[in-house]
């Protein structure tokens, strides 16, 4: 049986959730589906990224986010959740530091809303369901901006 070690040149790439330095990059996760939150924090940390803090609603998201701030480069943001949503929470977040990098996870046919979250400031977004792939290209080439 042939194992691993029979293609050493398969998959050379570096994991994408670090930076030039060799630490990871920091992530906030913001969403009130838990089978999303996991999904999302299970693609990116198995790629080298540090999920820092997780929240299921824009109040909790401004909380975690003013507590860990300096250790999060990223935030992936949910659309709709109860109390406060993500694009409320985003308007906070980028009024707090307008260099934040937010990237929304949107629903399908959410157009209107994915517009107003790139007008406020939103970084990029991206479409559930999440597919892996699509998940770390869009980060990656936000980061990379
Ligand atoms: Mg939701």
């Amino acid at each position: 049986m042939r194992t691993k070690a029979d293609y050493p040149n398969i998959n050379p790439a570096e994991p994408q959730g670090l930076k030039h330095d060799g630490s990871p990059y920091g992530v906030l996760i913001v969403d009130d589906s838990m089978f999303m939150a996991k999904q999302l924090s299970q693609i990116l940390s198995s790629s080298g990224f540090r999920i820092v803090a997780t929240a299921s609603n824009g109040q909790e998201a401004l909380r975690q986010y003013q507590t860990h701030a300096p250790a999060i480069d990223l935030v992936t943001m949910d659309i709709t959740m109860p109390g406060m949503d993500g694009i409320t929470a985003l308007e906070h977040l980028v009024r707090t530091d307008p260099e934040i990098v937010v990237i929304m996870i949107s629903a399908i046919g959410k157009d209107d809303l994915v517009k107003k979250a790139l007008l406020t400031g939103a970084k990029n977004y991206i479409v559930k369901p999440l597919d892996r792939k699509k998940v770390l290209e869009r980060v990656v080439q936000t980061l990379n901006r």
